[in-house]
């Protein structure tokens, strides 16, 4: 599959840090099962919402059919992508049902090549759903992963794409607001931002196209953020080291203690060291063992526990003993909440075992006050109001 050089998924990193596009541009992609898994989970969702929102003929059927078939013996496909994507084809559907109650003649257009090359050199990508009707155009883009949670708010992605489906689109359409969606199943996530039109144009304009020219010609500041998460220089890329050392030259003052409001500030600072620190280390372990020595460190051979190299003959040899099973065998084991979940499917774990599912309330723990979750008392203040009410 071909991939622009500023891609819409790689739209962060190329606004935030021009420079990051053309640096990456020879590191070769690694290959993550994660991203091999999202794919089959984007076929089987085409495949799906064609079956369900296209004319197909006999024919056509047939064929979609038959690649259907030829997910289901994909090592990654199982209960959970099953539901999960059809949880994702039924919230599309209702989309297209709203779209076509504004208007009938709603515009149904699925794994769309989007071009936005008005305002970023050879720019385009892939809408999963475009719609259009009565004004509207919405761009709905599927996240199969559950390890981030990925918000369509602010979110260059989404919004690129919105671009190159008003440019394919708008001469044929009047589109005065565009809805940009991403739904993430596996999190129970969606989330729709919204922009007028002149909106995400001024935003074009104003923002990507300065970036965009930058990146394509491998110009511009170099620039650490969030955006480096997924970068593929983010283990030795300088600039974010720079940027990591000088969170390290923290002025400490007198007193010799530190205040409360001191800890808070070298909390987010130690957060930031830590992935970092990690993103160095893979990148170490990765070029040493492609037989680049790292100075000053060498590869080791890493614990390792003892196996049984032939289970069956080793029970065979203790069943061959006066020793009872309850010696050698372990009693039956129900499996954990994330395996069942995984081989049953979100829907039939629930029936079978909603009942006997307990969450039991989480330890404390420390998070920055932004985080969405509501804060704790802490246990000094439980036991004051129970004072208070005795
Ligand atoms: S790691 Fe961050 S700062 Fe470095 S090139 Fe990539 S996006 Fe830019």
């Amino acid at each position: 599959m071909k991939h622009a050089l500023l891609g819409a998924s790689k739209a962060a990193q190329w606004i935030n840090c021009p420079p990051s596009a053309r640096l990456q541009e020879s590191v070769p992609e690694d290959p993550s099962e994660y991203a091999e898994e999202g794919t089959v989970a984007h076929a089987l969702a085409e495949i799906k919402l064609r079956r369900r929102l296209t004319l197909c003929d006999s024919k056509q059927r047939k064929a979609l059919d038959a690649e259907y078939e030829k997910i289901k013996t994909n090592p990654f496909y199982g209960p959970e992508m099953e539901q999960a994507v059809q949880e994702y084809v039924e919230l599309v559907e209702i989309r297209v049902m709203a779209a076509k109650a504004r208007s009938s003649d709603a515009v149904v257009l699925l794994e769309e090549h989007l071009d936005y090359s008005d305002w970023v050199e050879e720019g385009f990508g892939t809408g999963d759903v475009v719609l259009i009707a009565d004004g509207v155009l919405e761009v709905i883009d599927l996240k199969y992963g559950k390890g981030v949670p990925v918000s369509a708010y602010n979110n260059p992605q989404p919004r690129l794409y919105g671009l190159g489906a008003w440019a394919g689109y708008n001469y044929l359409y009047s589109i005065d607001e565009v809805y940009m969606t991403i739904i993430q199943p596996r999190l129970d996530s969606v989330s729709t931002d919204i922009m007028p039109i002149a909106d995400l144009l001024e935003w074009a304009e104003s923002v990507v196209k300065p970036a965009a020219v930058l990146a394509f010609a491998g110009e511009g500041d170099y620039c650490a953020g969030d955006h480096c998460r997924w970068c593929k220089v983010k283990g030795n890329c300088r600039a974010r080291a720079d940027e990591n050392m000088k969170a390290l030259a923290y002025e400490f003052k007198d007193p010799a203690l530190m205040d409360l409001e001191e800890i808070g500030s070298i909390l987010f600072i130690t957060e930031q060291l830590k992935v970092w620190a990690k993103d160095v280390e893979d990148y170490a372990s990765g070029q040493a063992m492609k037989g680049n020595p790292i100075p000053q460190w060498k590869l080791v051979e890493g614990r390792s526990n003892r196996s049984i190299s032939d289970k069956d003959a080793a029970i065979a040899a203790l069943r061959a003993t006066e020793l009872g099973t309850d010696k050698f065998l372990k009693p039956e084991e129900l499996l954990g909440i994330g395996e069942l979940e995984k081989r049953l499917g979100k829907k039939e774990f629930a029936a079978l075992l909603g009942t006997w599912i307990v969450k039991p309330p989480g330890k404390p723990t420390l998070a920055p006050e932004t985080d969405t979750r509501p804060a704790m008392n802490s246990v000094e203040n439980d036991f004051a109001n129970t004072d208070m009410e005795d």
